[in-house]
């Protein structure tokens, strides 16, 4: 059998027609090196800890071993880019190794990310640099933590190679590290997978994959019901808006909304130049290359989450026919789904049990304007908040509650009319918990599990990709560690709640 390395494997860059996926070999890598993994994905894995920390793991998640039940492919898919039709896109540094059964009958797809070129390359090399590796790694385990969907990481592992990226993005070397991550997902399919079928008028094919994917992933709708596709489609409409509802919570950025970065089954996919809000700022993105209006903006994501969706209703319109029945599926499972489910949110994070219609509109974009006015840490804001005694005596309107102060960024910019207001918003904040009739305890719990704590902020994670650049992975462990209990208090690291040094502010995220 062709093992990793083989000469004949046909890992050629092609067009590849009428097939949804094909066979690959990871390329092999010199000397792969652990350098984390995480313990709850081996766990459902059913993967111990002395079997992650033997040579066979290294082995088999650097793309050098390959099981013999292993039979790795690198799918084809397309996607709309910068709100574009950019052809044959497909796994161009993903391959899938295969597919774990666990105890508990879950199915779990496992990925490598950067093991070498695939037919979808295109011009690219395959590989992942040790950087962006660390961030997807940090970040899919840290989303999971939060209660937000995504494909999740299980390692870490370092090629030992060396892989050349722009030698002008500053502070690294031409050749950096290479790495690569193993993914972990019950299903790696995107939008963009069907939209490559549609394109081409392959409808043969884009039937196959949608009763593939219904069967294997959306076992509990009627495969056989002449409504199936509608079902589905509304299935995914209503996980795309609870997704998105989870970014807008903890403030997460994609950075890179395209179809092809669509998960079918709503979870957070591909890692690139992703960010975490700090101060609160709806026009905030860490894509460099969003120049032009901010397509892919943080306060953006509910729509263009509602544009990359009509592109798939698109593609399944040849399967439906019915362009009226997908436009209202649309606007019932994702735009009032998301509406909904923000708003519940929206008072979640404030501690309120309901959201009351009419009143608490005016409550919360009143309070949005005020986190825009002055620079004011999103994550800080929302869990100092929470400290806040309803049944306390409101402070003089020239005066911050003092729970308040450690979210501003700027000392300075706390003028008297921004006090002024912010008080008074406080003033109807607290009569509108008063109505609520939770008590502070409870409400204090509420707020705190939806208000993380700790989240993965830029600098967090540059930190930890600088220092591992020097061979220390202390600080990978570190955050991996503080970020498995986001919600807690943890008195210990204390030094992580706090705002963007001032380094780091206007660093955007890094991909490739
Ligand atoms: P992304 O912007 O990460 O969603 O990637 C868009 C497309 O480019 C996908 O088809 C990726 O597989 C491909 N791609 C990104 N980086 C590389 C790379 N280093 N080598 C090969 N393909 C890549
Ligand atoms: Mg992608
Ligand atoms: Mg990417």
């Amino acid at each position: 059998r062709e093992l990793p390395g083989d000469p004949r494997a046909d890992n050629t860059r092609r067009q590849v027609a009428g097939a949804c996926y094909s066979r690959v070999l990871p390329t092999r890598v010199a000397e792969p090196q652990l350098i984390a993994y995480s313990h709850e994905m081996a766990e459902l894995l059913d993967l111990d800890k002395e079997s992650c920390l033997s040579p066979a793991f290294t082995g088999i998640f650097s793309g050098n071993t390959l099981l013999s039940a292993m039979d790795p492919f690198a799918m084809c898919y397309g996607g709309h880019q910068f709100g574009n039709w950019a052809g044959q896109l497909g796994d161009g540094r993903a391959i899938n190794l295969g597919e774990v059964i666990n105890r508990l009958g879950q199915r779990w797809v496992l990925q490598l990310k950067g093991a070498g070129p695939t037919p979808y390359s295109r011009r690219a090399d395959g590989l992942a640099v040790l950087r962006s590796s660390i961030r997807e790694f940090l970040c899919s385990e840290a989303m999971h933590h939060l209660g937000v969907p995504t494909t999740r990481a299980l390692s870490l592992v370092l090629t030992g190679e060396g892989v050349m990226r722009d030698m002008f993005y500053d502070g690294h070397p031409a050749e950096e590290p290479g790495a690569i991550v193993c993914r972990v997902s019950p299903s790696f399919i995107r939008f963009g997978n069907f939209e490559i079928f549609a394109s081409r008028g392959e409808h043969d094919v884009l039937r196959k994959l949608v009763d593939y994917t219904i069967r294997t992933d959306f076992p509990h709708l009627e495969a056989d019901s002449p409504e199936v596709y509608f079902d589905w489609f509304a299935e995914i409409c209503s996980r795309t808006a609870a997704m998105i509802v989870h970014w807008m919570r903890v403030g997460f950025v994609h950075g890179v909304m395209n179809t092809d970065n669509m998960s079918i089954l709503g979870l957070t996919i591909d890692y690139g130049p992703y960010g975490w809000i700090d101060n609160y700022d709806p026009d905030w993105t860490p894509n460099t290359t969003d120049a032009n209006g901010h397509r892919y903006a943080f306060g953006k994501q509910p729509y263009i989450a509602l544009w990359n969706l009509t592109q798939l209703a698109n593609a399944l319109h040849p399967l439906t026919d019915n362009a009226e029945r997908l436009q209202a599926i649309l606007d019932t499972s994702y735009r009032q789904e998301f509406l909904a489910g923000w708003r519940k949110t929206m008072a979640a994070k404030l501690g309120l049990t309901a959201y009351i219609e009419d009143h608490d509109e005016t409550l919360i974009t009143e309070l949005l304007d005020l986190l825009c006015a002055v620079e004011t840490d999103m994550t800080i804001f929302f869990r100092q908040l929470a400290k806040l005694d309803p049944a306390g005596q409101n402070a003089p309107a020239s005066q911050l509650p003092e729970q308040l102060i450690p979210a501003y960024y700027n000392a300075d910019a706390l003028t008297d009319d921004y006090q002024a207001s912010m008080n008074s918003w406080l003033i109807k904040y607290r009569a509108r918990l008063v109505r609520d009739a939770q008590n502070p305890a409870e409400r204090r719990m509420l707020m705190n599990r939806t208000n993380p704590k700790y989240v993965l902020r830029n600098y967090m994670a540059q930190i930890a990709i600088e220092k591992a650049e020097c061979g220390d992975y202390s600080r990978i462990h570190e955050l991996l560690e503080l970020l498995r209990h986001p919600y807690d208090e943890q008195p210990e690291n204390e030094k992580f709640f706090m705002k963007r040094p001032d380094w780091a502010r206007h660093k955007a995220g890094c991909s490739m």
